[in-house]
């Protein structure tokens, strides 16, 4: 009877079971994500002793790193600076900024892509351009970080510094527009030189004369420590390499199996190569046209010369810990690691050092002559800015090449790792359709190498690291930690519309991911619209990249036409716009009735704008258009998404 009685009405039925799982998930779920979504902080909790806050909208760390060098002046002038990232504060609490007495926000906006903010700036531009809050009474100030070879130069600091005004903050100093095509570094110190003493002048204030080559972060050796505690390389969470967790994404980057690397071209003295990612279990989606980022590691026998040069120990176990308590960023880089590791993983060495660098390592230079040229190098008198544009940009020297060549200069190592800037992901335009290719994601690219003006090889440290990713012959496949960064880049929604597609050299990746889903598209049965390619390359029998692939195309009407300019074959150069100009009645019915798509893939500096010039002309030539109404024309279709560009520069 009992146990009939138990079964009747057992301690917890199936509902209270379901009841308690739900409770118990959804106080799981808002324990995990709890942080993600408040807040780290918001203004009222905003330390009080600071009074200028440096935001930084920063996608490749320099936006940042100029953010810290404000932050460290604000010292100078007896201020109290840290240097925030927008994403961790509730920006929507700007206003109260003037609560804090003489404060002052400054702005350093990198603008991305198409004139877009960065990643981390885009919650805080949604909220500028939908907010009608008040912000009288809050100082700012807007250093806009741009290039002028894009169509939108420092869209994003202009905006910001517009918008601010505009809601009625006070701009304590104009807009500073930095220009990453000629010296953006340059541009930033001439900016840097009158913010200043307009900022003194605004609040009252005078330099102490307090050198702003103190110290943010001291040294921790951990002598006895268990090494399962020391960052090995991950970006985020502690072993995140050996437990692999989804999702996959900047701060826990997805370790992909490389089963392929191909060499592309047939002859030349570079090396093209094909790589493929493994992406299977992953969880991963993309898109043809979405960019793949990658975290590289630096050339291991490079950093190794670094530890034998400063007479380090490179496998010490340390931390870099923020002197500053109250400071957001406790550490430059995961920490604990070694001085290896952050070497490999963490700190850029592979490019030229910046002037604060070089002013805050001067110090370290026993021979006065040595350190007197540091410090002129980082100064900005014209024999200064002569000789580092000289000694350090043209002769392109790291910091290893600098070590090498001033023999006095005898750093600490935890010092020069404060000042390195952060080793950045690098992107690749996607070369594959997920349509075609869900489990694997494709990169063309060529590897970087070449002699310096000091007799030194230069090697790009992303390309030669994927370079040697080769399957073993065992069947070892090495692993890229890698995640997937969505673009505007894609195919017409309407399969039925014609694309036009200018990619020439490694400007070809995300046309082979189109062309596979317009092939994909085909054999759906969809009605797939003309697909024409312009391909460039330096010989036929070189560099034509994708040959054997691009010519199957063809033959099956996937590609429904194939035009490559060899630019060298002949004694004439042929560029892709040389081809478009031949073909002009033919694509300007394609764009003027067709309601064609174009896309442009490949270098920046020149031939973007080359090909822009020639659909210009043939607007005007064809079309009958003025030169300004050709311009006009190409802008809106830019607007609506019918002229999109994928370039770098
Ligand atoms: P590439 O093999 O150097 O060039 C491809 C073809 O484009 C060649 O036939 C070349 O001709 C031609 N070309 C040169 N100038 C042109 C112009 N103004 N208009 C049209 N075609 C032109 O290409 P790549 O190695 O793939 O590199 C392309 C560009 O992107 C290079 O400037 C490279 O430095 C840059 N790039 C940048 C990155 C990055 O991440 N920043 C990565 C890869 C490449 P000739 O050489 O015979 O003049």
């Amino acid at each position: 009877r009992r146990q009939l009685h138990e079964k009747k009405r057992p301690l917890l039925g199936s509902l209270d079971i379901f009841i308690f799982s739900l409770i118990a998930g959804l106080l799981i779920y808002w324990f995990l994500f709890r942080k993600k979504t408040e807040p780290v902080l918001d203004f009222k909790t905003f330390p009080a002793n600071r009074n200028v806050v440096v935001f930084y909208g920063s996608q490749t760390g320099t936006a940042e790193e100029f953010a810290n060098r404000l932050a460290k002046d604000a010292h100078r002038y007896g201020m109290k600076g840290m240097a925030a990232d927008p994403e961790e504060y509730d920006m929507s609490e700007l206003s109260r900024l003037k609560e804090i007495p003489n404060s002052m926000a400054v702005f350093c906006m990198a603008t991305y892509g198409e004139g877009d903010p960065t990643d981390n700036a885009q919650e805080f531009y949604d909220w500028m351009q939908g907010t009608d809050d008040d912000l009288e009474g809050v100082n700012f100030a807007v250093f806009g970080l741009g290039n002028k070879t894009y169509e939108h130069f420092n869209a994003t600091g202009k905006y910001t510094d517009k918008r601010l005004a505009e809601l009625g903050g006070k701009r304590v100093f104009d807009l500073g527009l930095g220009d990453d095509d000629s010296n953006l570094e340059e541009d930033f110190i001439s900016w840097k030189e009158q913010f200043w003493p307009a900022v003194c002048e605004f609040f009252g204030v005078e330099a102490t004369g307090e050198d702003s080559s103190i110290r943010q972060f001291e040294l921790v050796v951990h002598n006895d420590i268990n090494m399962n505690q020391v960052y090995t390389g991950e970006m985020g969470r502690l072993k995140s390499f050996q437990t692999q967790k989804p999702p996959f994404d900047s701060k826990n980057p997805f370790l992909a199996p490389v089963s392929v690397n191909r060499k592309l071209n047939k002859g030349g003295n570079r090396h093209l190569m094909h790589i493929e990612l493994d992406i299977m279990d992953s969880k991963i989606r993309y898109d043809a046209g979405d960019h793949v980022a990658v975290y590289p590691i630096n050339d291991a026998v490079v950093v190794s010369r670094i530890g034998e040069r400063l007479g380090v120990d490179l496998d010490t176990a340390i931390s870099l810990k923020n002197l500053d308590e109250e400071c957001n960023k406790k550490h430059p880089f995961p920490c604990p690691t070694t001085y290896r590791t952050a070497l490999s993983h963490y700190l850029d060495i592979n490019n030229k050092p910046r002037k604060n660098v070089l002013y805050d390592l001067a110090q370290y230079a026993s021979d006065p002559q040595e350190q007197e040229n540091m410090r002129k190098m980082a100064s900005a008198s014209p024999e200064g800015k002569a000789l580092y544009q000289s000694w350090v940009l043209d002769s392109e020297r790291n910091i290893l090449a600098i070590l090498e060549d001033l023999p006095s200069l005898n750093p600490p190592i935890d010092h020069l790792c404060e000042l390195l800037p952060r080793l950045q992901a690098r992107y690749y335009s996607i070369a594959s359709s997920s349509k075609v290719h869900p489990n694997s994601i494709h990169i063309c690219a060529v590897v970087i190498e070449y002699t310096t003006e000091t007799g030194r090889v230069y090697k790009g440290v992303a390309t030669n690291w994927l370079k040697n990713k080769e399957v073993t012959e065992n069947g070892h496949k090495h692993t890229v930690p890698m995640y997937v960064r969505r673009s505007q880049f894609r195919l017409p929604f309407k399969p039925s519309n014609p694309v036009i597609m200018i990619g020439p050299g490694t400007g070809i990746a995300p046309f082979m991911g189109f062309i596979q889903e317009r092939a994909w598209q085909k054999e759906q049965g969809k009605d797939v619209g003309e697909t024409i390619l312009y391909f460039g390359c330096r010989h036929k029998n070189e560099d034509f990249l994708y040959q054997q692939e691009l010519e199957e195309f063809e033959r099956v009407g996937v590609l429904t036409q194939l035009n490559i300019a060899f630019s060298r074959d002949q004694e004439r150069k042929i560029y892709v716009q040389h081809l478009l100009k031949k073909n002009k009645e033919q694509l300007w019915k394609l764009i003027h009735s067709n309601n064609a798509h174009i896309y442009v893939c490949g270098d920046a500096r020149n031939m973007a704008r080359d090909v822009h010039t020639a659909f210009y002309e043939i607007a005007e030539e064809v079309g009958g258009l003025t030169h300004t109404q050709a311009v006009d024309y190409f802008k809106k279709l830019m607007t609506k998404g019918r002229y999109s560009q994928d370039v770098w520069s």
